[in-house]
């Protein structure tokens, strides 16, 4: 068998004043053919499964094409999107004679031209190589799924988790099926149940979201179920794609997947006042992070998260800390690229006076003008221990550790989040030094440092990935959703 796969993934945070280009893509991964299975042979993300399992499997032949993502930011330009679409159909027809496609996708993406991309991709898949292909895609949690999505694909496996620790089991599922599929051995079909509501990124390691993971895990261990799967959706698209939404696969019963998608959707619905959840602000924050006994204790700014499509560059709490100037904290990390180029500049061991943060606009506070000693400068790059995507290399451009009064700061030349301790290491900062270490992250961290810290405390400042959906001025659908109208 013969399986040509691809790549297209962003998560469209359209509330960014970053829009997406070729450039953007390009700082993560823009790239072509034998490329990608390089990149991704042995690393625990959705291809690394597509590439083991068509292995363990024997008799698969994948046929790398195009895969193209980068970190969550503003809309994808229309001309970025029409380039994205002609490189993964070019590569698609060179690749030719394939028994199926398998992608890896997002399900959040949005583009100016179309506020639906893998919809639009799929049906554009679907339309070239007709409906008798079988078409399988991975997606995250956060997809907004919408039925145009469903009906030109085949199968849809999304990831369970939040921290997204089983994309590589979500890749191994999706390239298991299609075999089954091309055997005979298996008829899929797919039904969608999407709910007018939206909620925070919240976690599925504990609380409401893990007793949702139990309801669609009962639903699998039926008979005839192959998938099932709850997207908390992407809050921050004001899209009408937009909402929280249930998937199920069964084999050769509609009927049957229908019924779990409405089980679970009702589940959610039924409780659906349990997911708004008021969390602190960055003074009683960081005040209860200070007086924990244990350490060090991670408090994370939900609300400038890197990997929701904010810029990572936001000053609320780091202000406050460098307010407190207390001993053994730290920032881990703010992306400023312009106070990289200083503190490389002026080299180790150097004093500067440097405007730090806060420039990529208006909403998540100003810049700090700040004295800084410069400690290590660095290249951040690394490979990531977290067990989210382990074995994955990580370049964030150059760094810079600063010590600001009695606290450390990373920045770093390209926004993320942090999800393991492999910065803090590269900068000389192990985490035993520290009591508090500030991050900008909403869930991923916890797949490493929900163990590996005594304890976590999220604050949430104004910024375009709050909890707080007043914040947001939506125009689409969502605006008639639960909880922004009752
Ligand atoms: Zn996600």
């Amino acid at each position: 068998m013969r399986i040509a796969i691809a790549q297209v993934s962003h998560e469209t945070n359209t509330f960014s004043s970053e829009l997406t280009d070729q450039a953007a893509f390009s700082i993560r991964s823009w790239i072509e053919g034998e490329e990608i299975l390089r990149r991704h042979r042995g690393v625990r993300d959705y291809i690394g499964g597509m590439i083991d399992e068509a292995e363990a499997l024997g008799g698969i032949e994948l046929l790398p094409t195009f895969a193209a993502i980068t970190s969550p930011s503003g809309y994808i330009r229309s001309e970025t999107w029409a380039e994205i679409k002609r490189r993964v159909l070019d590569g698609l027809k060179a690749a030719m004679p394939f028994d199926a496609i398998c992608l890896e996708l997002h399900g959040a993406g949005v583009a100016e031209s179309t506020g639906d991309i893998e919809g639009d991709l799929l049906r554009t898949l679907r339309l070239e190589f007709g409906t008798a292909m079988p078409i399988a895609a991975t997606l995250d949690l956060h997809g907004n799924i919408t039925e145009r999505m469903i009906d030109n694909a085949d199968m849809l496996f999304g990831v369970k988790e939040y921290p997204h620790v089983d994309m590589y089991d979500r890749g191994r599922d999706a390239i298991q099926n299609l075999g089954r599929m091309l055997r005979g051995a298996l008829n899929p079909r797919m039904t969608l149940t999407r709910l007018p509501m939206v909620i925070p990124t919240t976690t599925t390691f504990h609380g409401p979201l893990k007793a949702v993971n139990a309801r669609c895990a009962a639903w699998e261990a039926k008979p005839g179920i192959v998938h099932c799967a709850a997207y908390h959706g992407f809050p921050y698209a004001d899209s009408p794609a937009t909402c929280v939404s249930v998937i199920a696969i069964a084999d050769g019963d509609e009927a049957l997947a229908q019924k779990a998608t409405r089980d679970v959707a009702d589940f959610i619905w039924n409780q659906r006042e349990v997911f708004a959840v008021s969390l602190p602000g960055a003074a009683e924050g960081l005040e209860t992070a200070l007086s924990c006994p244990e350490s060090p204790v991670i408090v994370n700014e939900t609300s400038d998260n890197p990997g929701a499509g904010a810029p990572g560059d936001g000053t609320w709490l780091l202000a406050e800390m460098l307010r407190r100037n207390v001993a053994g904290t730290c920032f881990a990390h703010l992306a400023d690229a312009e106070a990289v180029a200083a503190a490389h500049q002026a080299g180790e061991g150097a004093r500067i006076r440097v405007r730090l943060g806060g420039k990529v606009d208006v909403r998540h506070g100003t810049p700090l003008d700040v004295e800084a000693e410069v400690v290590m400068n660095t290249r951040c790059r690394f490979i990531t221990s977290s067990p989210m995507g382990k074995g994955g290399e990580r370049d964030y451009g150059l760094s810079t550790r600063l010590r600001i009064g009695n606290v450390d700061v990373i920045v770093t030349e390209l926004k993320s989040q942090l999800l393991d301790d492999e910065m803090l290491k590269l900068h000389g900062m192990p985490m035993g030094r520290y009591k508090v270490i500030a991050i900008k992250s909403s869930q991923h961290f916890r797949a490493f440092f929900e163990t590996a810290a005594a304890r976590i405390v999220t604050v949430d400042t104004p910024g375009i990935s709050t909890f707080n959906f007043d914040n947001f001025a939506f125009t689409s659908s969502v605006k008639y959703f639960y909880p922004l109208t009752e």
